[in-house]
């Protein structure tokens, strides 16, 4: 089943490329394999996936364990500050920075490896109460005040669109990271590198795809419904 999915959405990424005038290779898929069994991220790997997505420490390195091989590793979601030093040395990029604090703690933590880590700045788009993620008019003095840091490295932005039915209307939440991105980047920052643009999962990827998006994070379109266990 994950090798057919991967197919789909593997042609469905490069027909949204196709449309925007876009090449494929500016966008990468991240599977998100959260609540996933490894036989699954193995048979991903299998079909040339080396990008996987996870959103719980605990689970991320309980995988880490059974799964040695040299992946990229993405934290998508909500980290606490202290479930940082757990990560920071082998994880590829956080995408779910949403506070100075959280940025200091990682700076702490990569700091005693000599490590340097990549982050992405969460951004609440739509101005969502239940969502994480900076106010997009918090987000340059946030860069701003993040940028010194010396082991912690600002790549880019990150959102979760709201839940919709029809895709399209995400379009303008998407069309807003993109200016805020190209606003950032305008500022020339030292120690910032504004080229990832992470947003679009399963429901709205080629959407996001042809407003910019560098990285898309798709779950379900690859590893079928997750089953939550609610005990
Ligand atoms: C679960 C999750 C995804 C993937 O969601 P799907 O709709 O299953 O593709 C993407 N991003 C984040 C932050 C997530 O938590």
């Amino acid at each position: 089943m994950v090798t057919e999915n991967l197919k789909e959405v593997e042609a469905r990424i490069c027909a949204a490329c196709e449309r925007a005038g876009r090449d494929r290779s500016e966008v990468t898929l991240i599977a998100v394999s959260k609540t996933k069994p490894v036989e699954m991220i193995r048979e991903a790997m299998e079909a040339g996936i080396c990008e996987f997505g996870e959103n719980k420490v605990q689970e991320m390195t309980e995988k880490w364990e059974i799964i040695k091989e040299p992946l990229h590793w993405h934290l998508i979601g909500h980290l606490q500050r202290n479930k940082v030093k757990y990560i920071v040395d082998r994880v590829h990029l956080i995408h779910s920075v949403d506070s100075v604090r959280l940025a200091e703690q990682i700076n702490l933590e990569a700091g005693k490896k000599s490590k340097v880590c990549d982050i992405l700045l969460e951004v609440n788009i739509a101005g969502e109460d239940s969502k994480f993620g900076l106010r997009p008019e918090e987000v340059m003095e946030t860069v701003q005040t993040i940028a010194p840091m010396p082991h912690v490295r600002v790549r880019g932005l990150m959102t979760v669109a709201p839940f919709v039915e029809n895709a399209e209307e995400n379009r303008k939440h998407f069309r807003n990271m993109k200016k805020l991105m190209v606003d950032i980047t305008g500022k020339n920052i030292d120690n910032v590198s504004m080229d990832i643009l992470s947003m679009g999962m399963t429901g709205d990827y080629e959407v996001a795809i042809e407003e910019g998006a560098t990285m898309v994070r798709v779950g379900t379109g690859i590893f079928g419904e997750r089953v939550y266990n609610y005990s």
